[in-house]
Formats: structure tokens, C-alpha cells, sequence
């Protein structure tokens, strides 16, 4: 794997572009990660019984020295850092950092589920990663990203809202 970990980041308070812009900075901010490549963003309809604002996402790829459990730390501290606080679980949320995969590790302990559990049902999350992780191959799908992508409907909604330079 050319990279260590993905990293799937998501808002829908305040300014949610801004918000996703600013914890990739602080992600890149941090001494021990390193983003190596990186996402549009994506706008998406959110999931779930509680209506609330459609969603910003986009993902990253990181270099770290961190382990799992680390870099987990490290994103809480970044959510945080951005005014986070911890409500419902499918609730609104300022930022919400989530470890995608880290390189092939299958981990299930009680802070931390490798890959992402939902990953491979969220549009949201495998149409941004599609832009430069296609061809990573799920450890327990044993599917492609892009292949994962084809199988999900095209509902619920996400469309590109922006370029990158
Ligand atoms: P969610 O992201 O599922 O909407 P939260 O961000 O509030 O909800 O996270 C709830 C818990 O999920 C966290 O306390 C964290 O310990 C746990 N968790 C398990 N696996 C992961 C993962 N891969 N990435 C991020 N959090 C995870
Ligand atoms: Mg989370």
C-alpha cells in the first residue's frame, strides 16, 4: 500500500467546507502525519431519521508514525480543537474524523473497528476515495474501491462541490 491509512472527515454545522478545509490543515499540522493525498469535496444527503443539513465530505491519505490506536487520539483531539462535541450518534457534528482503513489491519476492539465498519455502504465516503485510492483492495471485501462504489445505489445523493488545486 502506497499509503498507511485513509482518513474520512465529514461536517454539517457551521461552515462545513471550512470546517472539513481546516482539519485537513490541522491534520497536516500535526508533527507525526503527513497528508499525501487528498479529495474534492463532496456534498451528501444525510443518512438516517434525524433531518438535519446535508453533509460536506472528503478524505485523505496520510503517511503517520502513529499507530491505530494514536491516531485515533490524534483525531479526536483535532475534533475537538474544532469545537466537537459528542451527541447522537447519527446527529449533526462541527467535524467528525474517521479512520477509513489503516494499511490492511483488521482490528475490533472496544475504541476502534478496522476498516470502517460502514465505509463500504457509504457513498459518501467511497465516491471521494475513488479519486485516488480506486484500486485499494478492502482486507475483508476483497473488493476494489471502485468496485465497492458500483455496487451501492446512487441514492442517497452526493455530488462534487469543488476542485482542488
Ligand atoms: P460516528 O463517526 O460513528 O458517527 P463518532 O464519531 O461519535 O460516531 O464515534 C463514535 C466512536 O466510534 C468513537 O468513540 C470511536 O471510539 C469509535 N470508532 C470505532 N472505530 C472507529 C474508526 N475506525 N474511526 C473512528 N472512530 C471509530
Ligand atoms: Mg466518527
Amino acid at each position: 500500500m502506497k499509503y498507511k491509512a485513509f482518513v474520512g472527515i465529514g461536517s454539517n454545522l457551521g461552515v462545513p467546507t471550512e470546517n472539513c478545509e481546516e482539519a485537513i490543515c490541522l491534520l497536516n499540522t500535526s508533527p507525526k502525519i503527513e497528508i499525501v493525498d487528498r479529495s474534492n469535496l463532496y456534498e451528501s444527503e444525510p443518512v438516517g431519521k434525524i433531518p438535519q443539513n446535508w453533509f460536506v465530505n472528503t478524505t485523505v491519505a496520510i503517511k503517520t508514525s502513529l499507530d491505530p490506536e494514536s491516531l485515533l487520539e490524534e483525531l479526536f483531539k483535532i475534533e475537538n480543537s474544532l469545537g466537537r462535541k459528542r451527541k447522537e450518534k447519527w446527529g449533526p457534528r462541527i467535524i467528525d474524523l474517521d479512520i477509513l482503513v489503516y494499511e490492511n489491519y483488521v482490528i475490533n476492539s472496544a475504541t476502534l473497528t478496522l476498516p470502517h465498519p460502514e465505509m463500504t455502504k457509504r457513498r459518501f465516503v467511497l465516491l471521494p476515495l475513488s479519486e485516488f485510492a480506486g484500486d485499494y483492495e478492502h482486507p475483508i471485501e476483497n473488493k476494489t474501491i471502485s468496485e465497492l462504489l458500483k455496487e451501492l445505489p446512487e441514492n442517497p445523493q452526493v455530488r462534487k462541490i469543488s476542485s482542488t488545486g
